[in-house]
């Protein structure tokens, strides 16, 4: 089956399903999105904090796809936040990436105290009108600072990144993001680990002969999410994008849902995180 893309407020598309590189080494990097990519991953989602730009780069230039059927993500490292290292920062990341145009920046986290998210965001709002990136949005920003630059700027982010999985569904935010035409990215999808081996969710996967990772993704599909979830093991890999031919029914979502739990973020709080 063909897989599907989200339309961003700006007009253009993204694939809904994407890899994460979050923890993979340079060095691995390019066997890893290589491996990605062969199996149909065209969404590559990383940062400069990753510090494997380079061998992301390395994996789209050996790739057999073309450059134009990739979407290629990174996000501005905090402590390259103000204006002019927005746009600094931004030249190096893609020359480590070796791209003409990259398809979407974000802003990694707001770092309130330091209050320099708005005028990142102008720089990043230049580089999108200077043509050089074609998207750009946030991420682990809360509805306060996504008010503070749609107020300030008028632009408003295609996408807010945010962890998001069945033990943390930010149940609570996703009307702001609707009401402004912001896509969420689902980050940490599969909650790190710990849903893997639970009932619910072992129950739901052996009904549809898939995995609880795939059932997991199939929840965030069906709900409309962005999602990039990372391995480095090529079975996983493929498992985690074998997710187009089946989808949830309606007391499956209800029973996921049931999973939620308010304090079950597991990642750092975007106001602490300075
Ligand atoms: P994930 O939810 O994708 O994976 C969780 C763990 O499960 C990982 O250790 C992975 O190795 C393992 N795993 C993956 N597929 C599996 C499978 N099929 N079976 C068993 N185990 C499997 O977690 P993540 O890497 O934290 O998040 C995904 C991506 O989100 C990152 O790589 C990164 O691109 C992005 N991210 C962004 C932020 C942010 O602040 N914007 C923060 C964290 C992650």
């Amino acid at each position: 089956p063909q897989q599907p893309r989200i339309t961003l407020n700006d007009g253009t598309s993204i694939p809904q399903l994407g890899f994460g590189v979050w923890q993979v080494p340079d060095a691995e990097a390019p066997a890893a999105v290589g491996e990605a990519i062969r199996v149909g991953y065209r969404l590559i989602d990383t940062a400069q904090a990753y510090e494997n730009e380079a061998g992301v780069g390395i994996a789209i230039r050996e790739s057999d796809c073309a450059r134009d059927r990739l979407y290629i993500t990174s996000k501005l490292h905090n402590r390259n936040q103000g204006y002019d290292s927005t746009l600094s920062s931004f030249d190096e990341s893609m020359a480590r990436l070796g791209i003409a145009v990259m398809d979407l920046f974000l802003i990694h986290w707001p770092m309130p105290a330091t209050d320099r998210y708005v005028e990142s965001w102008k720089a990043m709002v230049r580089l999108r009108e200077e043509g050089r990136v074609r998207s750009v949005g946030v991420s682990n920003f809360l509805p306060e600072h996504l008010e503070r630059i749609i107020g300030e700027t008028g632009v408003v982010p295609v996408v807010n990144q945010i962890e998001l999985h069945p033990g943390y569904q930010q149940r609570g935010v996703r009307a702001i993001h609707a009401a402004h035409n912001i896509a969420i990215e689902s980050w940490s999808p599969l909650g790190r680990g710990e849903f893997f081996s639970h009932p619910v969710l072992t129950e739901i996967a052996d009904k549809h002969d898939k995995t609880t990772a795939q059932v997991m993704l199939r929840w965030h599909l069906d709900q409309g999410l962005i999602v990039i979830p990372k391995s480095v093991t090529p079975g996983r890999i493929a498992e985690n994008f074998d997710v187009f031919d089946f989808s949830l029914a309606p007391e499956e979502m209800a029973a996921i849902a049931e999973l939620d739990d308010v304090n079950g973020k597991r990642g750092p709080k975007p106001e602490n995180v300075n």
